[in-house]
């Protein structure tokens, strides 16, 4: 459980206890792959009205006439009618809440730092809105990332659980080195320098940019920029301290490389080959894809910031390999995670929103089943954020990160758009199920909703 502490007064501590949410009629998912539960049961204790006592999830299963009418009178049973799937907070894994545009309007605001984290948050805010509960931001100035996961955690504003990195780590001139929030090395002993002061500052996973990628006018998209024994002065360090490292990879030869050396997470693999995953799923490691920002959504997308055109030219001739490197992950059972590159919440071309867009893409282009997909996004995206044991699937005892879509999105992963109900740490941020109507919550304001992200005109 997270050290949220809410004063209540003595006289209400008792009543406070007692109040239950039990969700009767659902279809539930529980992230961990499980075929669906019809006409389930789910109960929760509600941080609304948290003591201190036992918090999050108390019963997941089929429905139980027993367990219902263990319901007391200020108790809430609400029921969805079969008519509701129930699915883990979504959790995203690959983020850049200080995203900067290209087109006019991003560019670095003259606020500095200050400004920069306001709009971190308010992007981290509305992927809470949109369901992401958990999300991991690979990468940005200032440790923007640290401040708002301290603020989440002690309960100063509400948001998603935060994963961090801090600065991204690059080779000089390499990938992402014209970005706020780079820090350039060469050297084994630069590197580790580098990642020491990172982990001084509490970040939870080190982000180093190894390849070429989309952007970058004068590199390819495979070129190798940092060294094997660069990435190990990484590793160690971060290892030693319990930390992980993740990065950001193209070319087949440095994955493997990189992987060999003890890097936990590969972000993109835009080459990735067979071979390679193999040797990533034996170990135990983790794969981002981010296929969306090779998507046809993602070109729109990029269109519709002002990114030059070579950035096109760099995504359609990704696009295959990038595919089929998540279609041989899938093959070989390596852990898949949903990530987005982009901001959760920024809506695409398609109708949704970039996580869903994720997933879709998962779906339709690299053999993920719909259940697979929600796997992907909820238990397997907790494992590499290191939450598993508090979140990532609904289990009895966990924290209530709960939403509710209407539809069957283990059938149609298309209907994770028919989001009705975000549930986080058993706080209700809204909720449109009759009955259960709430909006105890909004960075975004009265009537307005979260499509801001890299789109807002502030
Ligand atoms: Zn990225």
């Amino acid at each position: 459980m997270q050290g949220r502490e809410k004063k209540i007064p003595e006289q209400d501590r008792k009543e406070a206890i007692m109040i239950k949410v039990y969700l009767k009629n659902a279809r539930i998912v529980d992230g961990t792959g499980a075929p669906a539960i019809e006409n389930g049961l789910l109960v929760y204790v509600s941080a609304a009205e948290e003591s201190g006592e036992q918090q999050g999830i108390v019963y997941v299963g089929k429905m139980d006439e027993a367990v219902l009418a263990q319901a007391g009178e200020k108790d809430r049973i609400i029921d969805l009618k079969n008519e509701y799937t129930l699915t883990p907070g979504l959790i995203n894994t690959h983020v850049h809440l200080d995203l900067q545009m290209p087109g006019a309007g991003f560019r670095l605001d003259p606020l500095g730092p200050a400004f920069r984290a306001l709009k971190a948050y308010r992007r981290a805010a509305e992927a809470l809105e949109c369901g992401v509960t958990t999300l991991r931001n690979v990468g940005g100035g200032d440790f923007f990332d640290v401040a708002i996961r301290k603020a989440v955690e002690i309960g100063m504003l509400n948001g998603p659980r935060i994963i961090t990195c801090g600065w991204t780590l690059m080779a000089h001139g390499g990938h992402g080195s014209e970005d706020y929030g780079a820090i350039e090395c060469t050297g084994p002993t630069e590197f580790t320098k580098e990642a020491r002061k990172l982990l001084s500052k509490g970040v939870d996973w080190i982000k180093v940019g190894m390849t070429g990628g989309l952007e970058g006018a004068h590199e390819g998209l495979c070129d190798r920029q940092v060294t094997n024994e660069e990435i190990a002065a990484v590793i160690w360090p971060a290892h030693a301290a319990g930390k992980k490292v993740c990065a950001h990879l193209s070319d087949d030869a440095t994955i493997y490389d990189a992987v060999t050396a003890g890097l936990d997470s590969v972000e993109h693999g835009y080459a990735m080959k067979e071979n390679t995953c193999r040797l990533i799923a034996e170990k135990g490691k983790f794969y981002t894809p981010t296929l969306a920002v090779s998507s046809e959504d993602g070109v729109d997308y990029m269109l519709k910031h002002g990114f030059p055109k070579r950035n096109f030219e760099k995504s359609f001739t990704a696009k295959e390999g990038h595919r089929a490197a998540a279609r041989f992950a899938h093959k070989h059972g390596v852990k898949v995670c949903v990530g987005t590159d982009m901001v959760p919440s920024d809506p695409v071309q398609r109708g949704c929103n970039a996580t869903q867009l994720e997933m879709e893409l998962l779906n339709e282009h690299a053999e993920f089943t719909p259940l697979e997909t929600i796997k992907a996004a909820t238990s397997v995206g907790a494992e590499l954020c290191g939450v598993d044991h508090i979140t990532g699937s609904l289990k009895r005892g966990y924290e209530a990160d709960i939403l509710a879509v209407r539809g069957k999105p283990d059938q149609d992963v298309k209907d994770m758009r028919n989001l009705q109900m975000v549930i986080k740490s058993g706080g209700i941020i809204w909720s449109t199920i009759p009955g259960h109507e709430a909006r105890n919550y909004s960075v975004v304001g009265e009537g307005q909703i979260a499509e801001g992200g890299t789109y807002g005109n502030w």
